[in-house]
């Protein structure tokens, strides 16, 4: 009898010492409704926020709504086939991407699959694509520049390693040409690139995609879509999985640049989700947690400390306006979320002014502490001389006689004005940038007419890598304008002055 029961003990003892608790708690529910990719479910009052379901044809779901009796979910694909009364499982798991090395090259979904042909995506590790973004303990302040190689930018608006930069303006401004200038230019600044595109037309993506090898940016770069033909749901998701993506590369230590193309059809897809789902609409019929949104995602960009390995996360979002409406309410929002905005307009556009950047709307409010020494030194002066030349030209249309004075004002000016456009695909390097700005602000080009500036700036960019390749490569190492290079610097102008010819 004793014996008996010694021998159940030990068994017990086996069983529990042998027990493994699995984490992964499987229900199923049923679905309630189902249309236009949104199902409303009961039996599965496990599930957790944002969780991944997964219906019967092997499509999968997103779990946002939780009520007290059913939940609401979007379907992530075809929704095709999936009716009331078919079973839904939950997955324990929150909804993740794959990320990794094996997506750099590669055009993918918002679920991290190949979209350009190449074969499935090698990657064994998955990022959840919310994450709570790290906590002030973490991040220190932004201390290095991204070069976007647009001297607008560079000079007069610039923007950090960590920092959230909003390009904003009308249609058919240029917006998404800044972004894809910007990635352009990181082929020698060491950054992981991640182009999001959101709710365009697939033509555009490919276009972009092209260009982006052609010029030999797929190297470093991956890029997210969820076209203008992908339902809602993938849509919405985008962002955030490029955002995951490029985590990954941040908790390595490296630096990320992540451009979301554009927001304003994010919160479209959004809207479009909410109502849906049965969610009541506030402004413009947008829900209430679209401010929550966006600044969930835009504070995910960070320039960790280098505690936490250092690593930075650039992020880019775009914005489009409607007839220059700035105080609409996605604008609005997204603007008081970043840390300054490149305010893009028509006028400036069609006035051939490219980048069409209004210098005046425009800001960067932590960029500057970036700034390499000598761009901050010589920027600060061509601020003030642009911002007085605005103010002149604005008198100067009621009269002719103008003194020597104003006049002298107002063709400094324009030639600063002029050595701001910049076509596509035409990066300048950051020593040639101080070079062409130090010859205009220091009065070097007043005696060469407003028309023959470009000219002037294009053949001296070309002398400089030729007959000074020495000078421009210690003022791209020092970083700053010391005595020795600005006399050799004064010198490279004076003789390049003699040969130029108009
Ligand atoms: P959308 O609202 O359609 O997204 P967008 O604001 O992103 O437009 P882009 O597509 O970047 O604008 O540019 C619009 C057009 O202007 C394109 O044909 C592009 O090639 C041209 N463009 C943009 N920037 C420049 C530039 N700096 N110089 C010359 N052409 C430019
Ligand atoms: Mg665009």
């Amino acid at each position: 009898m004793a014996e008996t029961s010694i021998n159940i003990i030990s068994l017990l003892k086996k069983q529990i010492s042998d027990f493994k608790a699995t984490s992964a708690t499987e229900h199923t529910g049923t679905i309630i409704e189902a249309g236009d990719g949104v199902i409303r479910a009961t039996g599965l009052s496990n599930v957790k926020s944002a969780e991944l379901l997964e219906f019967e044809n092997g499509t999968f779901g997103w779990a946002l709504n939780l009520e007290e009796d059913t939940i609401g979910a979007v379907v992530l694909g075809e929704s095709h086939g999936i009716k009331e009364g078919d079973s839904v499982k939950s997955t324990g798991r929150i909804l993740s991407v794959p990320v990794g090395d094996g997506l750099i090259g590669r055009v993918v979904n918002p679920l991290g699959q190949a979209l350009d042909g190449k074969g499935a995506i090698q990657s064994k590790e998955f990022y959840p694509v919310e994450k709570i973004a790290p906590g002030v303990i973490y991040r220190k302040s932004v201390d290095r520049p991204v070069q976007t190689g647009l001297r607008a930018i560079d000079a007069m608006i610039p923007i950090g390693r960590g920092q959230r930069e909003l390009i904003i303006g009308d249609r058919q401004t240029g917006k998404t040409a800044i972004a894809i200038d910007a990635i352009i230019n990181q082929k020698t600044e060491n950054m992981i690139c991640i182009y999001v595109a959101i709710g365009q037309k697939e033509s555009k993506i490919a276009k972009i995609v092209a260009e982006f090898q052609k010029r030999g940016a797929m190297d470093y770069t991956i890029v997210v879509v969820a076209g203008a033909s992908h339902p809602a749901p993938l849509q919405f998701l985008a962002p955030y999985s490029g955002c995951a993506m490029g985590e990954y590369f941040v908790d390595k230590g490296k630096d990320v640049l992540v451009i979301y193309d554009d927001l304003s059809k994010h919160a479209n897809s959004y809207r479009q989700i909410s109502l849906l789902l049965k969610r009541p609409p506030g402004r413009e019929a947008f829900p209430g947690d679209i401010f929550y949104l966006h600044s969930r995602l835009l504070e995910r960009a960070c320039c960790l400390d280098q505690k936490y390995g250092g690593g930075t996360l650039t992020a880019l979002p775009i914005i489009e306006t409607q007839a220059g409406d700035l105080a609409a309410y996605i604008p609005t929002n997204v603007i008081s979320i970043t840390d300054g905005q490149i305010f893009l307009e028509s006028d400036l556009f069609y006035k051939g002014i490219r980048p069409a950047i209004n210098v005046g709307l425009s800001v960067s409010r932590v960029g500057s502490a970036a700034q390499i020494k000598a761009m901050k030194k010589i920027a600060g002066k061509m601020r003030l001389e642009l911002a007085q030349y605005r103010e002149l030209a604005a008198f100067a249309q009621f009269g002719s006689d103008l003194d020597a004075a104003t006049k002298k004002q107002l063709d400094r000016g324009g030639r600063l004005t002029e050595i701001l456009k910049q076509g596509q695909y035409e990066p300048t390097p950051v020593e040639l940038q101080v070079a062409v700005i130090y010859a205009v602000t220091n009065g070097y080009t007043d005696d060469v007419a407003v028309e023959d500036i470009k000219k002037f700036m294009d053949d001296f960019f070309k002398y400089c890598m030729t007959s000074h390749s020495k000078l421009m490569k210690d003022l791209r190492e020092k970083k700053e304008i010391t005595e020795e290079i600005e006399k050799l610097l004064k010198h490279a102008i004076e003789d390049f002055k003699k040969i130029f010819k108009k």
